[in-house]
């Protein structure tokens, strides 16, 4: 294959026990904790709804470092959403939340950073969200764990610390869209695949950081994520 200039090398997640996840897309749900729902000005009864980040804004965090990420541009007011985000070993379309299940190739802990005044004002112009979530380094995520050493994640403590201070918190068992309706709502709407990872939402206290925050995530069985906001680059 001759192309015109060197393709970008795949973006991979370093798997716990050794190996790297190769990425493929990476999908998020919106609005998927009652509590959030409602901090957001909503019922939390809507059916669910998606927003997609490039690849390329993955920012993986290897087991046992601090992460970094540079304070985007254009904000003010940069949100962290601490979330349990599923990846995918084999793809599928219109599966069931039975077959879904067999889709999950492991778990991680992720945070879909948000510049809320740019979502915000996309929201109040019915405009798309993406200056608002997949800018560079938006998608943090701790290393995967593979799905045969956690067995399927369906309940467990979701916790979000600011320097030390807890922020959010939250269960998995109270996302009202499981893991496994979500990838069967997901697989109606585009063509699942190997290397997808799925950010499925975040529990109430969403707020705001800045540079020389640091950030420690933490899900139940699956592991924790810890991240420094750096000042901005350029
Ligand atoms: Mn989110």
């Amino acid at each position: 294959m001759s192309y015109v200039f060197s393709p970008p090398a795949p973006v991979a997640v370093p798997v716990a026990g050794g190996g790297q996840f190769p990425v493929h897309r990476v999908y998020c749900v919106g609005r998927n904790y009652a509590e959030h729902a409602v901090e957001m000005g909503h019922t939390g009864r809507e059916p669910p709804f998606f927003f997609l980040k490039p690849a390329d804004t993955v920012l993986p965090v290897a087991e046992g470092e601090l992460g970094a990420m540079p304070y985007p541009t254009l904000t003010q007011n940069l949100h962290h959403e601490v979330e349990l985000v599923v990846a995918l070993g084999a793809g599928g379309r219109d599966v069931s939340p039975e077959q879904a299940q067999q889709l999950i190739w492991g778990y991680a802990v992720g945070l879909d950073m948000t510049r809320r005044d740019l979502q915000n004002d996309m929201k109040k112009q019915g405009r798309p969200w993406c200056i608002g979530k997949g800018f560079e380094h938006s998608a943090p995520i701790g290393p995967i764990q593979p799905r045969t050493r956690t067995g399927d994640i369906t309940r467990g403590a979701i916790t979000l610390d600011v320097n030390g201070e807890r922020r959010q918190t939250g269960d998995i068992a109270d996302l009202i869209w499981n893991v496994a309706e979500t990838i069967a709502a997901l697989s109606r709407a585009w063509t699942l695949a190997p290397g997808d990872l799925i950010y499925t939402g975040t529990p109430a206290g969403v707020g705001a950081v800045v540079p020389g925050d640091v950030l420690h995530a933490t899900i139940d069985g699956v592991g924790s994520l810890r991240l420094r906001i750096d000042p901005a680059q350029r």
